[in-house]
């Protein structure tokens, strides 16, 4: 079901012991100071969760080679991770406890998955440019996992698979990136382009059927992944969201546009109906 009002998230998630599982479309560090419909959406959304006991995000921004790192900080730094931007943004801080005990726990989940532990990392914009709004006060436990960008799309969804039990341990895990991202392609007030709307509504069809096969094919996407994905950083914590959703959950739309000519909005929930 498509969702694109913000009155349609009130009362939509069931009180239950599975936590849902999130996937927002960032965007601009700038919508952390702008008014844009994505806040509204985003805060909204924090304010219709079940509270989580602590949060595990996957971000576009934490790329490793070889090896997924998960951060045991006690208090996870606010990196600035980006050039050029106004100085609110870097004067912004996401002041949450880290959560060392079960980010341990969280190492030994991906063993095999040659997980490591990491004190260095800390919560970088993809994390807190969307945490300001879902929770402002900063008040529940935070940490991140990275991307192991060595390994090819499925190996996203079988971290997903592997990380989903922690949902009934009220868990939230968040991942935060771009449904569609081509930073070469972007123009300020241009009208979506064709690749950016196909590639985004094959995926949403394709997340509906629960195809996620087809959405980590390489070969089936062919070219068009290319051109919404010139690299696959921002794509992939998608992946990592739909690997964790499970055959009772419902799929709920929230944010659907195109930014700037090539960067999808489209942001989506798993969660018990
Ligand atoms: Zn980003």
């Amino acid at each position: 079901m498509r969702i694109q009002s913000l009155q349609d998230l009130k009362d939509r998630f069931a009180p239950s012991d599975r936590l849902p599982v999130v996937f927002l479309g960032h965007g601009s560090p700038m919508n952390v100071i702008e008014d844009t419909e994505y806040g509204r959406a985003w805060s909204e959304l924090g304010r219709n969760l079940p509270r989580p006991k602590a949060i595990l995000v996957v971000s576009a921004h934490w790329m490793t080679r070889g090896t997924t790192l998960v951060d045991i900080s006690a208090m996870p730094r606010t990196i600035h991770d980006f050039y050029g931007f106004p100085e609110a943004l870097y004067d912004q801080a996401y002041p949450a406890e880290g959560a060392p005990e079960l980010a341990r726990e969280v190492v030994t989940l991906l063993a095999s998955h040659r997980a490591e532990e990491d004190d260095t990392w800390g919560l970088d914009h993809g994390a807190w440019a969307v945490l300001k709004f879902l929770y402002p006060d900063a008040d529940i436990p935070v940490f991140q996992v990275s991307i192991d960008m060595a390994r090819g799309l499925s190996h996203q969804l079988e971290i997903g698979r592997s990380l989903s039990e922690l949902r009934d341990r009220g868990v939230l895990i968040l991942g935060s990136g771009n449904i569609v991202h081509n930073l070469r392609a972007m123009q300020r007030g241009r009208a979506p382009r064709d690749f950016a709307t196909e590639f985004d509504t094959i995926f949403a069809d394709r997340l509906a059927d629960r195809d996620f096969g087809a959405l980590s094919n390489t070969e089936r996407l062919g070219s068009l992944l290319h051109l919404a994905h010139p690299t696959v950083d921002h794509y992939l914590p998608a992946l990592t969201i739909a690997g964790a959703s499970d055959a009772g959950d419902e799929l709920t739309f929230m944010t659907e546009s195109i930014d700037l000519g090539s960067v999808s909005m489209r942001s989506f929930v798993f969660h018990r109906a």
